[in-house]
């Protein structure tokens, strides 16, 4: 008699197990941050191009990605949203309304480049311009482009997560004085600029 009741017990466990994990994977927002956690994570993931990201003046690309997606997961759980927060590399498989991959650029030669955007086929022109319109009223510097790498319009990011919108955004070029002079003081003012644009192109 006890062991069927055990039985029960123990599937009412994985029952509830499989549903949490569930939720846990489904969620609103997939914000990554560009290069954070590497190289450590590089070796243990088994990621061959172990790409560090720029840096300029001290500071490490790394390191930005960080304070800005931290602050566009603080506002978008603020106002109720699900949000899984993702450093460069990492195991699992996401599913989502939307991914936002954060990053900085760099340029061998000073201010060749500017803010840009990355994005697979499947993201809608849509969300694509209203990002670009948000964003150029803001950046008073370049916008050189969509796509216009290799590594943005092949990013390895999109395919760690299911979501009908994914945006790569460089927001400027660290590289270039006057652009790293701009957003330096503004990380925080980026990571509330994204929550804001997720949370007006993905009404619930
Ligand atoms: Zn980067």
């Amino acid at each position: 008699m006890r062991l069927p009741a055990l039985r029960i017990a123990l599937a009412a466990v994985l029952v509830v197990g499989s549903c949490v994990s569930a939720r846990a994977d489904d969620v609103d927002f997939v914000i990554q941050a560009g290069h954070e956690g590497r190289p450590e994570s590089c070796a243990p993931l088994h990621v061959k191009a172990c790409n560090l990201g720029t840096g300029a003046a001290g500071e490490r690309e790394r390191d930005w990605t960080r304070i800005v997606a931290d602050e566009t997961a603080r506002k978008l759980r603020a106002a109720g949203y699900t949000v899984v927060r993702r450093p460069a590399d990492y195991p699992a498989h996401d599913t989502a309304r939307a991914a936002v991959f954060l990053h900085f650029d760099g340029s061998s030669v000073a201010c060749r480049s500017g803010a840009s955007a990355g994005f697979p086929a499947e993201t809608s022109r849509a969300f694509i311009d209203a990002w670009e319109r948000r964003y150029r009223a803001l950046f008073p510097y370049r916008f050189v482009g969509e796509n216009f790498t290799t590594n943005e319009r092949e990013y390895y990011g999109f395919r760690k997560v299911d979501a009908p919108e994914k945006l790569l955004i460089e927001f400027g070029e660290m590289t270039c004085p006057e652009q790293y002079a701009w957003m330096a003081p503004r990380l925080h003012e980026l990571g509330d600029l994204v929550a804001a644009f997720l949370i007006e192109q993905t009404p619930r």
